[in-house]
């Protein structure tokens, strides 16, 4: 079988995938700005990390997965310009940043749930505020070889010394000029150049959140977080980062430069972004643009919103993707043809028996697709066609297979059976029992706490004397 192949923006190429430390693969995916709602394009960013995630495990290795927390030091605008984000919607809604960033942080792990999108667990997902010792210490490091330098309003990182005479960026390959074409810079007069990006920010008396450090209290820029926070977990070279296209000429440039101008060493392997998704005619899906669908609109819309991750698998990550209402129900219609067919496979036909030989082609062109720079929708295809088959030939015994490719797809098709047959996950009947307790001892608080967690798994809850009974529950309307 062909080994993993994925597109590495640093070489501009398809390269067979190789690890440093194989099993073991570190990967980076740089994860929300909490001030608002995550939109349906962010969605699709997170689908792909999670898709590329479980593609890696398919092929045997061994995750070790950061995602990173913005919750101080992002701008309105990507360069040091304007408020911090967080802070200005705390403004706006009279609540402390960390109350915005607790609020938005849960509603994008909900969102994450909903979609079958597996997140890594604390502190492997990490909040850029918990580590702002570890900022300070890297930016230390910056200073000292010479790359960073202190003035009366922060500290700075000096680009054009970074980058010597070509001036050109190594993921953009654009020189700053070109990358700065048509950005107002904020060009403070304590910048030796306009192109130099702020690490730790000084003298802000109005910014809400500010920490001690060696040059003064202040706040971290935005890039740094990620830097400090994927060599604190993952070690000073990893494997794989990834982002959406925009990271690419800002976020993505200074992370290195900041990252291998401290250490020395090279940063990232492999650097993978995901195309955006886009409005019908192209129009940008941003939060900076006007209103942008979110993940309750699907539900609104009487669409189960595991249909937006079939949705995102009908194109390649490296492609624009154009979202309306009608092209996640047309998703929709895949997603009920496997889950009917989960759903009506009876216990022994499901477990007992071994698959037919015939599923194995199935089975290698499903990860051949996804080996060839994840080609979802190949891989999706040849999951439908599976079942296809197996309608056609009356020969059901493809569950094996099925469950394996859906390691991958993510619909859960396994619960969605076990359901039907009144078994339920562990975990939901331990969260069943706890609130069962939590009635009869009277503690109202956690049972509703423990009844929305079951909600957020898809289960309904209905109280009886002495106990509950708990289903999946029905399409949101
Ligand atoms: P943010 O919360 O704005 O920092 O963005 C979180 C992630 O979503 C980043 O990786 C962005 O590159 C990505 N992203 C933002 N907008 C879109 C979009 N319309 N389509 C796909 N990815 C996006
Ligand atoms: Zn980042």
């Amino acid at each position: 079988m062909k080994p993993f192949h994925i597109f590495n923006t640093l070489s501009r190429r398809v390269e067979e995938f190789q690890p440093l430390n194989p099993p073991v693969v570190t990967y980076y995916s740089c994860g929300p700005t909490v001030y608002l709602p995550q939109h349906l394009g962010n969605m699709r960013a997170y689908v792909f990390v999670d898709t590329l995630r479980r593609t890696l495990e398919l092929n045997g290795y061994d995750v070790r997965h950061v995602m990173n927390i913005t919750d101080v030091g992002h701008m309105t605008s990507d360069a040091d310009a304007g408020e911090d984000k967080v802070e200005k919607t705390a403004r706006a809604e009279g609540k402390t940043p960390r109350e915005v960033a607790d609020f938005y942080i849960a509603q994008f792990k909900r969102d994450c749930d909903q979609l079958n999108i597996r997140l890594p667990a604390p502190p492997l997902l990490c909040r850029a505020t918990d580590h702002v010792a570890d900022m300070i210490a890297l930016i230390e490091r910056i200073v000292e070889r010479g790359y960073g330098y202190v003035t009366p309003s922060g500290v700075y990182f000096e680009v054009e010394k970074w980058r010597g005479q070509s001036r050109v960026g190594r993921l953009s390959r654009q020189s700053l000029d070109e990358q700065h074409a048509g950005q107002r810079l904020e060009h403070s007069p304590d910048k030796k150049s306009p192109h130099d990006f702020a690490l730790w920010v000084l003298n802000q008396p109005h910014h809400l959140m500010q920490w001690e450090s060696p040059w003064g209290r202040g706040y971290p820029g935005w890039h740094i977080e990620c830097s400090a926070m994927s060599m604190r977990y993952l070690g000073e070279t990893i494997d794989i980062h990834s982002g959406g296209l925009d990271h690419i000429p800002v976020h993505h440039e200074n992370e290195i430069a900041q990252s291998e101008g401290a250490t020395g060493k090279p940063f990232v392997r492999y650097f993978v972004h995901n195309a955006f998704l886009v409005g019908m005619e192209g129009a940008k899906i941003s939060k900076s643009v006007g209103r942008f669908p979110v993940l309750g609109d699907l539900a609104a819309a009487g669409i189960n919103p595991l249909a937006f991750r079939l949705f995102c698998f009908g194109a390649k990550y490296r492609s624009e993707l154009a979202f309306s209402l009608d092209a996640v129900r047309a998703a929709e219609r895949n997603l009920d043809y496997f889950a009917e067919f989960a759903r009506n496979l009876a216990d022994a036909e499901a477990e007992a028996r071994a698959d037919s030989p015939w599923t194995q082609e199935f089975d290698q062109r499903f990860i051949e697709a996804l080996n060839n720079d994840l080609n979802t929708p190949q891989a999706l295809a040849a999951a439908l066609e599976l079942v296809g088959e197996a309608y056609r030939r009356g020969d059901k015994r493809i569950w094996n297979t099925l469950k394996k490719l859906d390691a991958v797809l993510g619909l859960g098709l396994d619960a969605m059976r076990k359901v039907t047959h009144g078994e339920f996950p562990a975990e939901v009947t331990a969260l069943q029992r706890a609130r069962d307790a939590a009635r009869a001892a009277r503690d109202f608080k956690r049972a509703d706490e423990l009844r929305k967690e079951l909600e957020a798994k898809g289960y309904e809850v209905k109280d009886h004397r002495g106990g509950s009974t708990i289903m999946p529950r029905r399409r949101v309307a």
